[in-house]
């Protein structure tokens, strides 16, 4: 699950020699040093993007620690893309049997899953209720549950299951403040990051990129209107499909959406074929299905693309449009979750919320490349000073040290 990593020392260049070596300040003033996080897939989707690369950089500054993923079978995963979808604000129908499938994988997964941390970070609410494990008042572990998704307007039967349990963690961690609920415990915000050294964002020569293109048989000619994303309702792609088709009217262009499954995610196929129906008959319309780690290829795709378009209905902070706007593209945008923190609109991006605006602003940037550029500078820059994993690998130390001082009012570092 864990692949070779360039060296901390290899982001100096980036954001600075006094960043990492505040990390190392910070690391080595923390006594809490076994950090378990957990979460419900090793691979597709952000949480697992984010714990790829967080977990080897806490390694290496000297820290243990680990990441576990648990269990569960299809009813399990249907389950919990069911509450998912309800989290975000969907109405869902619920049935006490859904909650059982929940409380039998949670039971099983206590058994399944080793808890070793001094501090146990939970991500999301898959495995939110391996907090069962919690022991009232002798357990000296600290468990934080870590919410990457919006909940600011929950299905009030789902979000009311969930927060039984949330309440029992030692404090809770969003990603934007609008995300946060009233908890009688204590909240956090941390923005989530991308890792500029990565497979899937680091810089590509012109031939690697070609090559892509070859292989996926896209015109470099042509300008590429791209949405990379789970073949998910809420990301829209249908939208993106009818925003493509109103500009390709006017301007002969093509349209990428790329994407692959996340284990936890059984919607998937089914959104897929409804996307593949939809494009039938286009030619310059690429579905193309990515194999987990697909890294490389999706870097390529960003980078090969004239303009990046993540039309999301609802998001949780959104990464894909991190990595395009780190890549200095212009990128248009659903003005939902954390997308808004990344997009100000017409400085950093473009922020819509229809098809018909999706098609004016992505038609507006392939007829103004001097603008999209300016766009795509200011976008990286913002992503530079805010979104990157060394800000992310800071805030999750200083969340540490604090846990190390909950009674002082002073804290000497
Ligand atoms: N991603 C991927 N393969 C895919 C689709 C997405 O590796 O087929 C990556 C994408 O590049 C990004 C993350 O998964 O790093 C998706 O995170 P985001 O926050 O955009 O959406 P989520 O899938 O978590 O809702």
């Amino acid at each position: 699950m864990i692949t070779a990593l360039p060296s901390i020392r290899d982001y100096e260049p980036i954001v600075g020699k006094d960043c990492i070596d505040e990390l190392f300040y910070l690391a080595g003033r923390i006594q809490r040093r076994k950090i378990q996080h957990i979460n419900s897939t090793p691979v597709g989707g952000g949480v697992a993007e984010i714990l790829a690369r967080m977990v080897p950089l806490i390694r290496e500054l000297d820290l243990d620690a680990s990441w576990d993923v648990i269990k569960g079978g299809d009813d399990f995963f249907a389950v919990t893309k069911e509450f998912h979808n309800a989290l975000h604000g969907k109405t869902q129908l619920i049935t006490e049997e859904m909650y059982d499938i929940y409380e039998h994988y949670t039971n099983l997964n206590l058994e399944l899953t080793p808890l070793i941390g001094d501090v146990i970070f939970v991500h999301d609410p898959q495995p939110a209720g391996l907090i069962k494990a919690k022991l009232r008042d002798e357990d000296h572990r600290y468990w934080i549950w870590r919410c990457h998704i919006d909940v600011s307007n929950p299905d009030r039967q789902v979000w009311r299951f969930l927060k039984k349990y949330v309440e029992r963690y030692d404090s809770a961690i969003f990603s934007m403040p609008s995300f946060a609920q009233v908890l009688s415990i204590p909240q956090f915000l941390i923005a989530p990051s991308i890792d500029p050294l990565s497979k899937k964002n680091i810089e590509l020569s012109q031939e690697e990129i070609q090559g892509v293109l070859e292989r996926f048989q896209i015109d470099p000619e042509l300008p590429i209107v791209t949405q990379i994303s789970r073949f998910d309702r809420f990301k829209d792609p249908i939208g993106v499909i009818e925003a493509y088709k109103i500009v390709s009217r006017h301007i002969d262009c093509q349209l990428v959406l790329a994407g692959g499954g996340a284990s936890d995610d059984p919607e998937g196929a089914e959104v897929l074929s409804e996307v593949k129906a939809k494009s039938e008959g286009d030619k310059n319309i690429h579905i193309i299905e990515l194999a987990p780690n697909s890294d490389f290829e999706i870097n390529a795709l960003q980078r090969a693309s004239t303009v990046i378009i993540q039309k999301s209905l609802k998001e949780g902070f959104g990464l894909t449009v991190t990595e395009a706007l780190w890549k200095g593209k212009p990128v248009v945008a659903g003005a939902a979750g954390g997308i808004v923190t990344q997009i100000e609109n017409k400085i950093t991006g473009m922020l819509v919320s229809s098809v018909e605006g999706a098609a004016y602003k992505i038609e507006y940037l392939l007829n103004n490349p001097d603008f999209a550029e300016q766009l795509g500078e200011n976008g990286r820059q913002h992503v530079l000073h805010n979104f990157l994993i060394t800000r992310h690998v800071r805030d999750h130390l200083l969340l540490l040290l604090y846990l190390d001082h909950l009674n002082e009012t002073v804290v000497k570092i």
